[in-house]
């Protein structure tokens, strides 16, 4: 099932190249009063809404696609992860190229070196919302990446049991600022994290392992990868956050990028692409 959020906080099923409003099937959710969860209801409820979806959607229209705006398909996560340097080129390009690493070595260590990061919350936007560049004197990188999110609360799994705590997947963009502040810092400016076009429920993407993921800039092709060349998977990733700390309902974890990073500028439009998951547009702003 493919889970979007759309204009002003609607829920759609998308099905083709269609969206139907179901926004009736937040009814399940439970309510709720200060202090809020620190995790994201929809996720942690993610069964039952859908069971909800299958009633509720004989009573909407669908609409095509084109005619609503995107939003993150996660509302409220506790955390955004984010897996720096997890391919091996990409590695390659960064060790090799000093407008990537700034000459910061703790930029060129592997994955298994440096671990994973926080984004900030702050950053996450929509396809639909777009990417507002934030420091015009900075080299600013798209980055495209699988993202994945959690769907029920994980700690100390195994990589082997750890595709059972994955609600669904998505399109993740880590927009970068290049320089030597620390990732969490350069990563995390508002609108840096798009995650879209929606979810696709696990139960959709048996394999996350084999994902063509690609990226064009103003119709040009800049990354073009697979997940196959991921050096730490999605199971391994969850068992590396997962030792560290509690994974909740609705957590977001970005899996790394590919090689063929570059600049991004204001006017540009951005084209993500996974296979089995979609396609998703994103502007560039000044
Ligand atoms: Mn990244």
């Amino acid at each position: 099932m493919r889970l979007c959020r759309f204009d002003d906080n609607r829920l759609g099923l998308v099905e083709g190249g269609t969206v139907t409003d179901v926004t009736a099937a937040l009814d399940v959710l439970p309510a709720c009063r200060y202090p809020l969860p620190g995790w994201d209801l929809l996720i942690e409820h993610l069964d039952a809404v859908r069971a909800r979806v299958q009633t509720v959607r004989a009573v909407g229209k669908p609409v095509p696609l084109e005619r609503v705006t995107l939003r993150s398909p996660v509302a409220n996560p506790g955390k955004i992860i984010a897996a720096p340097v997890n391919y091996q080129k990409h590695l390659d390009e960064v060790r090799s190229d000093s407008q990537i690493h700034a000459g910061n070595p703790a930029h060129t260590i592997t994955i298994q070196q440096a671990g994973v990061f926080l984004k900030a919350n702050s950053s996450l936007v929509g396809p639909g919302d777009g990417v507002t560049l934030r420091k015009s004197d900075r080299r600013t990188d798209h980055e495209v990446e699988l993202a994945f999110v959690i769907g029920r609360r994980a700690s100390h799994v195994s990589s082997a049991d750890a595709l059972q705590y994955v609600a669904g997947y998505a399109i993740g963009l880590d927009i970068s600022i290049r320089g030597s502040e620390d990732r969490s810092l350069r990563k995390s400016a508002d609108s840096y994290t798009v995650l879209g076009p929606w979810l696709v429920t696990a139960d959709d993407v048996p394999n996350p392992g084999t994902l063509d993921l690609e990226i064009s800039v103003n119709g040009q092709q800049r990354q073009k990868s697979n997940t196959k060349y991921l050096i730490l998977g999605v199971p391994e990733l969850i068992e590396l956050a997962s030792s560290f700390y509690t994974l909740h309902p609705g957590d977001i974890v970005l899996t790394g990028t590919p090689e063929g990073v570059s600049p991004i500028e204001p006017g540009d439009r951005i084209v993500a692409t996974i296979a089995g998951i979609g396609s998703m547009q994103v502007h560039v702003h000044g």
